[in-house]
């Protein structure tokens, strides 16, 4: 299956727009960062979710949640070691030039059951003066009041199936 020049370019041109808006930053050296967005493309036409691109995927959606880009150890790796296990986000610094990208070990868990879309939700009861439910997107942490989940998370794009009850 081959990927058009197209596809991968539409790809980097949205996942850069969203970065953008949203305080992220794409890793500025574009050759590498459109190879591992034409792994999404790839893992988008294999499996039909981008799974990310530097890891082994199952091939099956709720076992590759986690791992479906951004992956939900995204925000943390950027915070504790400036980009993210791939490197296709980035910190400011990093996207300025004024640091590097370092190899960074994977924080995914290798047990399964320890995976977060495996754990149990540990929100507190709901607060029944709260009018809604509140909902945590497990990637970037945004909060949503309201009956159900966001279809997609506005902030990093993260679907449904990654939010957790959170009250
Ligand atoms: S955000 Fe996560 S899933 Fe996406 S490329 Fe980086 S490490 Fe892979």
């Amino acid at each position: 299956m081959t990927n058009t020049k197209e596809e991968v370019e539409a790809l980097f041109n949205k996942l850069d727009a969203d970065a953008r808006k949203n305080g992220y930053f794409l890793n500025p050296d574009t050759p590498f960062t459109m190879e591992l967005i034409e792994g999404l493309v790839e893992n988008e036409k294999r499996f039909g979710h981008q799974a990310c691109p530097c890891r082994l995927a199952d091939g099956v959606k709720e076992e590759d949640l986690d791992i479906i880009c951004p992956c939900d150890y995204r925000d943390a790796d950027i915070e504790n070691f400036g980009a993210c296990y791939c490197a296709l986000y980035v910190s400011k610094d990093i996207a300025e030039g004024k640091a590097q990208a370092e190899p960074l070990p994977d924080r995914r868990p290798t047990k399964r059951d320890e995976r977060p879309q495996f754990q149990e939700q540990t929100g507190g009861a709901p607060d029944s003066k709260l009018s809604h439910p509140v909902w945590r997107c497990r990637v970037c942490g945004y909060l949503a009041a309201r009956d159900e989940p966001p279809g997609v998370c506005p902030i990093c794009k993260a679907t449904k199936e990654r939010f957790d009850r959170f009250m």
